[in-house]
Formats: C-alpha cells, structure tokens, sequence
C-alpha cells in the first residue's frame, strides 16, 4: 500500500512527483504529498484527498527544485487527514521522509522522543522515524560531523534504522545537504530508476516509464545512496555493492483506458487476451502436456513432489482453491489452500516434498511474502504465480510462472483471476502428465483450453443482460453466493467483487452448505445468486434452488445457454457457454464481475477506487 516516489536531477522535481503519483495512486488514496529542496529549504505541500487535489494545491502554491519526494498514502496509523499525509518532516526541518510500511515499535519511539523535546505533528507511526533520523543527525552534528555531507546524513539513517522494527520502504531527503536523496527497504517495495545524471526511486516501476528503462530493485536491507549523477548501494551486512541494472520491459499503453470508463471494465474486457497470454508458448502438443521456462525444478524432483500448499490473500486465494480441486482432480496430488496470513504465523508439518505456490497478481502482498519466506527458510521449494515482472516475489521465488496479463489498475481484480485459474489448470495438465493423467486426456484438456479466449468472448455477451439484472437488485443489502464443485470459490469470487466495489453485504458458500446457517438469511430481500452450470451435480443444486424459492427468496442463476430448465425456478437466468466442468470459473466469473461492477455504478460508487481498499497490500 501507498506510492512513493522520489527524484534527483537536472529537471524540476514537482512536476515528475506528481506524475509518477498518478500513475501509483492504485497503491492508495488517502492522502498525498510531496516535498522539494531548494536553497536549504525543504518546501512541503500535502492534502487528504486525492492526487489531482494535490496537483491542485501545487497549481495555486508552486514549489521549484529538482530533489523531492511524494507520496500517496493508505492509512494505517492515523486518520485520513491532511497532517497525517507524508512526506513527514522530523527535528527542526532537518529531515523529510516519505514511507511505506508500519513501524511496529512506533509508540515506544513516540514517547522516547517526546521526552527528549521532539513535537509531534501527526498521529501516524512514520513521523517518529523522522524524528529518529533527525535525532541521530543532531547527535552526530554535536559530535563534530558536518550535517551537510552525504557521509552524516547517510550514518544517521544507518544510526536510527536498527531501532525500527516492522516493514519499512523509505524515501528521505536532508534540508542541510543539497542534492541527495536516500531510499531504504525493508519489507515495502522500492525500485531505483538510473537516468542520464538523474536518479529516480519509486514503489513501483510505473513512475519511471518514458524517463528511464534502466531499474535497480531494493532487496531489503539495502540502501541507496543518490545524486543526479552518482548512485551507491550498500547492503546492512555486505557493504557496498554493484548494482544489478535490469531494463523495464513496458507495454505502450497498458495505464491507457482505450476508451472504457473505468480500469475495472477495461480489464473484464481484456480477459479474451490475457487468457491467451497465459497459454501462449505453454502448451506442448506433442507430449499433449504444458511447458514452463521458469520453474527451476527438475522433472525428477517435481516426480517426488507429494503434496502442494497453495498460499494467497484475497482474490487469488479463490483462485488458489480452484487451484486444489485441479491439482488434486488432474494431478492426483493432496493440495492444500492457506491464508498468507495465516499461514506465515503458523508451524504446519511441510517436507521437502511439500511444494509451496505463492500466487499473488502484484508480488508484492506483504503476508505472502512472508508466508514464502517462512516456507523458504524451512527447506520446501517455493514457487509464485504472479503477474508483475520483477515483483519481489517473483524475485525471491526459487521459480514460477508469470500471467503476463499486463498491469491490472482496478482495485478489484479480474483479469488476474482469470489469468491465474488458467495458469493452474496448465499446470494441473504438467504435474497431471508426469503422473496418472493419460495422453487422451491431456489432449483433450488441451482442446478445451485452447478455446477458452474464443469462449469467454462469448461470455462477454451477457453484458447488458447482467447490467438489466443490476438494475434489478442493485438496491439489495445483503446478496448471497452460492455454488458447487468448481464453482464453489466462484461464489466466493463474486460476494467478494460485491462487497469491494459496491459495498453490499454478500456472503459465498458452498450450496449445500446454505441449511446450516445463510438460509436464515433468506427473505424477499435478500437475493442469492447460484452459480449453476451444468455439472455432474446439477440436480443437487437445483434442489438448492428450491429451497431458497421455497422461503421467498429471489434467486439469480448463472447458467449454460440452452438450460430452460432453470428460467422456470430461477427469477432471473444469466446464460453463458457451456464448457467443462473443471473450466467453468473462467466463464462462471465474468458476469459476476460485471454484475458487480454494475452494482457499484448505479449505486454511485466509485468502481476503480473503492473505499478503504488499496491495489496492492504492501503492509501486513
Ligand atoms: N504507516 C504509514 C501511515 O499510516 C504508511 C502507510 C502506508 O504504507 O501506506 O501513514
């Protein structure tokens, strides 16, 4: 969560910060924030509210220099207003920063530095790193060292970081030495951009792209050290390094929205493509099985693989449990889903044959990553399914597979589900090979995977019928999900879509689960929406239906085109095609997200943006 964005160099700093705010503004809105340095002075504009009212407060109150830093903020510690907003200065001005994390130990600073005359101005955890910082820069100045060099400042920030416990991406700018600029990771991704004698540092690479093609990324415990035309690295334990320069590969376009009114619509409507880029060069006619380039895993060792653990957050842990039931159904091998979250504070038995899959669209959600490095430090072999190149789970895992679904915008994702339900099934069809699974058989899924693009452009004609069905129910407070089998974390998929974007009550359950509990929930109000295909249950689900018909309750179906049977139980049918039960997610799901998206829209809300939700969960 939140964006920072920093830049050293010939040209004015205000106008790149902003810019490169925009384009991180997904990463969160609460508030943001730059500040400049100039003539000894370090000039600060923030504002709670978005980018472009930041942009505005610089319009009417101009900042000139070319060393700064900016933030976009989502709140942990403090409320959403305009003294909590970064960057955050600390001492008498002597020193600005901006951060991404949470510092754990912030209260104990607090009080610490309270008493020794610090005031504070914010009710956030990062003004007492500024604070810290600042401190130890007095310290050292009453010792004799020269505030002014690189050399003091960057030894009080190595001073104050040991006292930091927590996660922390820093941007931190000196007002007493003109033209530099420190960033540190620890936990909060950072990227540095080398220019021709400038320098950028940012959360992600977006803010770089048409300044820079060459990126260094932060490992934690790293610290840059930048000048217009100087760049050292050093590592907390190894000293100074040779940076790893890589360049950015960018799609032209991708941050456009090619006419749609939103991201969220955009990327629904790109899910044709980005389900053709996950099989793209991934399947392996000949052997009627699928390839990967980057699992770094010999087929004999994937051979003694005896269990899988899949861990995620949020939407792809949806996709993670369609991911069990392929793996186990095609794969034969027992697979379990976890909660990053979870899972990173738990002790669970593993072996070295328990083969560990983080699956995160970003690569960047904090618990994630924690959860793999858990697993990593304990021997299982640790692999990602991610969508952002260079992610810092993409690199930390021993290997992986990317979904190559091109930067997803909309806070609620959907063509990351898609993408990642895809990637799982191919590589339910490779473990699958290499075990039970037969050659027709994989042929076969072969075939149907292959018409999966043409497929759900097809689906993609439901629209207007679900907008109708929008139209309908979108006044509801409470909405409940059902599904079976397959379509079971397709439920799950679809309450959570609704509860992000239009903020409605919904709940996912298994079908059958209902009489245990949700159909007290059921009343003329409150509609559920079943998720039935035709499956090899699908008269068990129809029971489900009546069930809820039998208390009054509205029913909306999602169902195969050519199903008439349900549009006399059910009071609203949205048809989709009729593919194999083990691939019905990737249809099933689309007309939930453009109901979803409907809701939201006609219920005022803002469908890219929703409250409190940022894109990437960057803090635990
Ligand atoms: N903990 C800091 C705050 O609440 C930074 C939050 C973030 O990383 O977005 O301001």
């Amino acid at each position: 969560m939140c964006g920072i964005v920093g830049y050293v160099g010939p040209r004015q700093a205000a106008p790149l910060l902003l810019e490169g705010l925009h384009r991180l503004e997904y990463r969160g809105y609460d508030s943001a924030g730059i500040a400049v340095q100039r003539n000894g002075k370090i000039e600060l504009r923030k504002k709670a509210g978005r980018v472009s009212e930041l942009e505005r407060l610089v319009k009417s109150r101009a900042v000139s220099g070319s060393l700064g830093i900016g933030h976009t903020r989502w709140a942990t510690h403090g409320g959403v207003t305009d003294d909590n907003s970064h960057p955050h200065v600390g001492g008498n001005g002597e020193v600005v920063l901006v951060h991404n994390g949470v510092i754990e130990n912030y209260a104990a600073l607090r009080s610490h530095l309270t008493t020794k005359g610090y005031v504070f101005r914010s009710a956030t955890d990062t003004e007492a790193v500024a604070h810290l910082v600042a401190d130890c820069l007095d310290e050292l100045t009453r010792l004799g060292e020269d505030p002014s060099s690189d050399a003091t400042c960057v030894k009080a920030v190595t001073t104050a970081l040991p006292n930091l416990k927590g996660t922390y991406g820093l941007a931190i700018v000196f007002r007493d030495c003109p033209g530099l600029l420190v960033a540190v990771r620890n936990g909060s991704p950072l990227v540095i951009g080398v220019g021709e004698d400038e320098h950028f540092v940012a959360s992600d690479a977006s803010p770089l792209v048409g300044h820079t093609d060459q990126v260094v990324y932060l490992a934690d415990h790293e610290m840059a050290i930048l000048r217009a035309d100087e760049f050292t690295l050093i590592h907390r334990d190894s000293g100074v390094m040779t940076p790893d320069v890589r360049v950015l590969e960018h799609v032209p376009g991708e941050a456009d929205l090619n006419g749609f009114p939103h991201y969220m619509l955009k990327e629904i409507y790109e899910q044709p493509q980005t389900i053709e880029n996950a099989l793209r060069g991934r399947i392996d006619e000949d052997e009627a099985t699928a390839k990967f380039g980057g699992l770094n895993i010999s087929t004999q060792d994937l051979r003694r693989i005896d269990r899988i653990v899949l861990t995620a957050c949020g939407t792809s842990w949806h996709a993670a449990l369609v991911g069990e039931y392929l793996l186990e159904e095609f794969a034969r091998i027992p697979t379990e889903v976890e909660y990053a979250s979870e899972l990173r504070y738990r002790n669970p038995p593993m072996s070295d044959r328990t083969m560990v899959f983080a699956i995160t669209q970003s690569g960047e959600t904090a618990d994630t990553l924690a959860a793999m490095r858990e697993c990593k430090r304990k021997g299982q072999p640790t692999l990602a399914i991610c969508n952002t190149v260079g992610s810092t789970i993409a690199r930390e895992a021993d290997g992986g597979i990317y979904l190559h679904a091109g930067q997803e915008i909309g806070v609620a994702s959907t063509k990351a589900f898609t993408s990642q339900v895809t990637v799982l099934t191919l590589l339910a069809l490779y473990l699958g090979r290499m075990r039970h699974l037969s050659e027709p058989a994989g042929r076969r899924l072969i075939g149907y995977l292959k018409e999966m693009p043409r497929i759900v452009e097809r689906t993609l004609q439901c629209h207007d019928r679900v907008r109708e069905v929008a139209e309908k129910y979108h006044e509801a407070n409470n909405v409940l999900y059902m599904g079976r089998l397959y379509n079971f974390p397709v439920a799950l998929e679809g309450a959570l879509k609704l509860k992000e974007i239009s903020y409605i009550h919904a709940e996912g359950y298994p079908a059958a689960e209902m009489k245990h509990g949700p159909i007290a929930l059921v009343d003329p109000n409150t509609p559920s929406v079943f998720i039935t295909p035709h499956c090899h249950i699908y008269p068990k689900v129809m029971s489900n239906i009546e069930e809820v018909k039998a208390r009054g309750g509205p029913v909306i179906a999602i169902a195969c085109e050519g199903d008439e049977k349900i549009a006399s139980i059910a009071d609203d049918v949205i048809y989709v095609p009729d593919v194999e039960e083990y691939l019905q997610p990737i249809v099933t799901a689309i007309p939930l997200q453009l109901f979803s998206y409907h809701c939201a829209l006609l219920r005022g809300c803002n469908v890219d943006r929703p409250r409190n939700l940022a894109k990437s969960v960057t803090v635990e």
